[in-house]
């Protein structure tokens, strides 16, 4: 089983160097504390080894993947708590405001459901899925769950042109 000490500096600077491109193309910043954020990535590149999906480096996963899509890196509650405290659980992401020092970080609170509510969420999720109606669409609209993206087509995109996370993360809107 992977831990820490397995993972190379060289991978974890490909890593960074890799996303923060990506996420800065997109609006979205990475913590300016270069070793907080490389050490907070070298835990995702260990969880990508140990269960296959980068889950989230400061939840506990349970090595379902269908059970933890929603604290895949990045989680479902980014946009939420970077819109609420300026980062996101983690501390990974930073609002423009905290990269400028114009707010400060303060302690975020857990915004995942619990285990019963998340049980509870998909089936509410599930019975409104079939009683909906679609008479008035062409297409299903379909939402990015990270980053708000919505589209209407058949089927959601591969990859979200936004924030890239791929086509799993996407919720059946209308
Ligand atoms: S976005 Fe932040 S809180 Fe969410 S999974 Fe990634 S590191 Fe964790």
């Amino acid at each position: 089983m992977s831990g820490v000490s397995d993972i190379t500096d060289d991978e974890v600077d490909v890593f960074y160097k890799k996303l923060k491109k990506q996420i800065e193309s997109v609006g979205y910043h990475l913590n300016p504390d270069v070793d907080f954020t490389k050490e907070l990535l070298r835990s995702i590149i260990v969880n990508e080894k140990r269960y296959g999906y980068g889950a989230c480096p400061c939840r506990l996963a349970s090595g379902d993947k269908t059970e933890d899509y929603d604290i895949v890196c990045p989680c479902d509650y980014r946009d939420p708590d970077l819109t609420d405290y300026g980062a996101c659980y983690c501390g990974l992401y930073v609002s423009g405001k905290i990269l400028s020092g114009e707010d400060k970080l303060t302690s975020i609170p857990e915004r995942r459901p619990s285990p019963d509510e998340r049980v509870e969420e998909r089936a509410k999720l599930k019975a409104q899925q079939a009683t909906e109606t679609i008479s008035t669409l062409k297409m299903p609209v379909w939402r990015c769950k990270v980053c708000g993206y919505l589209c209407a087509r058949e089927e959601p995109p591969e990859i979200c042109p936004i924030c890239k996370v791929s086509k799993v993360r996407f919720e059946r809107f209308i």
